[in-house]
C-alpha cells in the first residue's frame, strides 16, 4: 500500500467522513485512518443501549461509504502518533504515512474530571462498544433482580449529566422500566427500579430556553425520572454515587454523560490545547502553530464566521468536514482558504414517546411535544448514514411506538 498521500484524515466520524467524501469526489488522493472499519452514529447510541434499535442501524462500513471514490483509501488502524511538522501519522502496527495536508478528526472521549471511581465504575456512552457494554450491564442487572425475586430491591440507574445525552438516556431507560421491562420480567422488577438524572448545575439542558427546560423537566418526571440537580458527584462506587451535599444514591449502573475532552491523538500532537483539551482552531479550521494541519469536530474549539463558539454537535462536525475539504482543495490546487461559515440549524433533544424539545435555526424557534418529536425523527432519519440503516431504524421506531417490543438483541460479552 502507498505510504504517501495528498491528504490523511485521522478519524471517520461526522467530520472525517464529510471531508473524505468531498475530497474523494474531487479526485484528491486521500487516506482515511480509523481504529474501526465502520462509521458510528453517536446521536442514537442510547437507543442501542436500550435495545430500541440495533447496532447495524447506527454503523456503516467505510469501504461501503467510499467505494465510488477511487482516490480515497481506507485503513483500519489505531493512530498512535502524529507529527504535525513532518506531516506523518504512525499507527499501532508501526506503519508511518506521509501527506501534504493532515486532518485530525479523532473526536473526543469521556471526561471524568478526576472523579474518584468514575472511570472504573461508570459507563460512558461515546461508541458502539460503550452502548453494547451499557446494554449488557442493564440486562445483567435486570436478570439478577428477577433471580432474587421478591427479595430484590430492583435496578437503580444514575445518569450523570443533564445535557442532551443524559436527558435522552435517562428518558429512554425510564420508558423501558415503565413499558418494556414489565412485559419481559415478572416479580415487580420494574416497579422497584428507578432512574435518577443528576447534575451539579441547577437545571437540565443548559443551552435550551427556560420554556423547553421546564417542559423537558416535567416530561422526564412524568416518565418516572427523578432529578437531583445542583450537587456534583464526588465519587462513583460499585454500588452507588456520592454527592458534594453529603447525600448518596444506591445504584448498580451509573451512566456517565458528564463531559467530554479531546481524544489522545490530539493530546499527543503537541498542538496547544484549549478548553476541553481541544485545539482552538483558526477561522479557516487550520491549527495555529503548524502548516497544513486541520483540526475538526469534537477535537476542535471551532468558531463561526462571526467568531461565535460552536458547540460539539454532529452538524458542526459534518459542516466543518465539508468546509475543510474546500479549503484543502484551495491549498492543493490553488485558491484562497475561507473562514468557516456555519449554517446554524439549532438543536434538539428527545425525551421519550411523543415528547421532544427543539430550538430551530439561528432564531431558536422553540418547539415542544409531538411536533418536536416528529422534527427529531425527520432530522435523525436524514442524518443517519445509509438507506438500509434509515429504513431499519424507522421500522424499529414504529415497532417500539406501537408495541413497546424489543426485537433487538444487545450483543457482547457477559462481563
Ligand atoms: C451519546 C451522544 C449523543 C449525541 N447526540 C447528538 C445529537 O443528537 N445531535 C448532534 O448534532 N450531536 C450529537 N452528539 C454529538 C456528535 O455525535 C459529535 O459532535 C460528533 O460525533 C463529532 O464528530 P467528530 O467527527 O468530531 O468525532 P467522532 O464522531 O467522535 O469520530 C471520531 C472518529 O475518530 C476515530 N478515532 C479516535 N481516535 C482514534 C485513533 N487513535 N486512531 C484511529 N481512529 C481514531 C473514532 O473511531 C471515530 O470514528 C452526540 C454525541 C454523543 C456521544
Amino acid at each position: 500500500m502507498d505510504k504517501t498521500f495528498e491528504v490523511i484524515v485521522v478519524g471517520g466520524g461526522f467530520a472525517g467522513v464529510a471531508a473524505v467524501k468531498a475530497l474523494g469526489r474531487s479526485g484528491v488522493k486521500v487516506l482515511l485512518i480509523d481504529q474501526h472499519n465502520y462509521h458510528q452514529f453517536q446521536p442514537l447510541l442510547y437507543q442501542v443501549a436500550t435495545a430500541q434499535i440495533g447496532v447495524s442501524d447506527v454503523t456503516r462500513t467505510f469501504r461501503g461509504m467510499f467505494q465510488r471514490y477511487r482516490s480515497a483509501t481506507v485503513l483500519t488502524a489505531k493512530v498512535e502518533a502524529v507529527d504535525v511538522h513532518a506531516h506523518t501519522v504512525t499507527t499501532a502496527d508501526g506503519d508511518t504515512f506521509h501527506a501534504q495536508i493532515m486532518v485530525l478528526a479523532a473526536g473526543a472521549e469521556a471526561n471524568f474530571f478526576n472523579t474518584p471511581g468514575a472511570e472504573e465504575h461508570a459507563y460512558p456512552l461515546y461508541s458502539v462498544t460503550d452502548a453494547v457494554r451499557l446494554g449488557n450491564a442493564m440486562v445483567r442487572a435486570l436478570d439478577a433482580a428477577q433471580r432474587e425475586g421478591a427479595e430484590s430491591r430492583g435496578v437503580h440507574v444514575v445518569v450523570v449529566g443533564g445535557g442532551p445525552t443524559g436527558v435522552e438516556t435517562a428518558g429512554a431507560i425510564a420508558e423501558n422500566f415503565r413499558y418494556v421491562v414489565p412485559k419481559y420480567y415478572s416479580d415487580g422488577v420494574a416497579a422497584r427500579s428507578s432512574v435518577h438524572l443528576v447534575d451539579m448545575v441547577p437545571s437540565i439542558l443548559g443551552p435550551f430556553s427556560d420554556k423547553n427546560k421546564s417542559y423537558a423537566t416535567r416530561r422526564l418526571q412524568q416518565a418516572g425520572v427523578r432529578l437531583k440537580m445542583g450537587s456534583g458527584v464526588t465519587e462513583v462506587r460499585p454500588d452507588g454515587v456520592d454527592f458534594a451535599d453529603g447525600t448518596s444514591l444506591p445504584s448498580q449502573i451509573v451512566v456517565w454523560a458528564g463531559g467530554l475532552k479531546a481524544g489522545a491523538v490530539v493530546a499527543q500532537s503537541g498542538l496547544e490545547q484549549g478548553r476541553g483539551g481541544r485545539i482552538d482552531v483558526n477561522p479557516d479550521l487550520t491549527a495555529p502553530g503548524s502548516t497544513g494541519v486541520y483540526v475538526l469536530g469534537d477535537a476542535a474549539n471551532m468558531t463561526d464566521a462571526r467568531g461565535e463558539k460552536l458547540p460539539q454537535l454532529g452538524s458542526c462536525a459534518q459542516q466543518a468536514g465539508k468546509w475543510a475539504a474546500r479549503n484543502i482543495h484551495a491549498d492543493l490546487r490553488g485558491g484562497t482558504r475561507e473562514p468557516f461559515a456555519y449554517l446554524d440549524k439549532g438543536y434538539m433533544a428527545m425525551i421519550g414517546r411523543g415528547a421532544a424539545v427543539a430550538e430551530i435555526g439561528r432564531k431558536r424557534l422553540q418547539v415542544q411535544g409531538p411536533l418536536a418529536f416528529l422534527a427529531w425523527l425527520g432530522v435523525h432519519v436524514v442524518l443517519l448514514s445509509g438507506n438500509r440503516q434509515r429504513v431499519s431504524a424507522l421500522i424499529s421506531w414504529a415497532d417500539d411506538y406501537l408495541t413497546h417490543s424489543r426485537s433487538h438483541v444487545v450483543l457482547g460479552n457477559p462481563d
